[in-house]
């Protein structure tokens, strides 16, 4: 049984993320799709939402759960029994935290946890959650960013804002 662990923040999922979600879920038997709880920054949306529309996003597919968590991510591979975290790479400038994050985590559980990598898919390279946040809070159109109900429900919060 193959299981891996997709940690993120996911405020608002866009279609990168999804993209990684469907290829690792073909990767693996399982995979955990884990929405990061940051006490520190203020999100969009609240954690239960982003675990509420994954799960709706997520549903065609029998092997993907969704779930939060919080503190160290090598204590929530533990909890849900993950030792493979999937982290999606866009640009040389991800690579440098990221390896240092993947490595960290191995040194953290005793070199039972390994970070896997999938490289985005060139449509979606240059896609982030906060440049969706940031073209959506003027107004701008976010369809080709991120999926239908999301991109309804990011415009209801800027619009709810003010
Ligand atoms: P975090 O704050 O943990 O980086 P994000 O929600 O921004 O959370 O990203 C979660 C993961 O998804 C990260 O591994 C990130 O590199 C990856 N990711 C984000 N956007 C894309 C994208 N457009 N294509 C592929 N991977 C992506």
């Amino acid at each position: 049984m193959r299981k891996a662990i997709y940690p993120g923040s996911f405020d608002p999922v866009t279609m990168g993320h999804m993209d990684i979600i469907k290829r690792a879920a073909n990767i693996f038997d399982e995979l955990i799709v884990a929405v990061l709880d940051n006490k520190v920054k203020t999100p969009l949306f609240s954690v239960e939402e982003r675990v509420n529309i994954l799960e709706d996003l997520t549903g065609e597919f029998s092997n993907v759960r969704v779930t939060s968590y919080s503190g160290l991510l090598v204590n929530a591979c533990k909890e849900f029994e993950a030792p493979v975290i999937v982290r999606g790479l866009r640009a040389v400038t991800d690579f440098e935290y990221e390896l240092q994050m993947s490595q960290t985590n191995r040194k953290l559980a005793d070199s039972k946890i390994d970070t896997i990598f999938l490289n985005t898919d060139l449509r979606y390279a240059y896609l982030s959650s906060s440049t969706v946040k940031e073209v959506a809070s003027f107004g701008g159109d976010i369809s080709a960013f991120v999926p239908k109900p999301v991109a309804d429900l990011t415009y209801a919060k800027f619009n709810s804002v003010g």
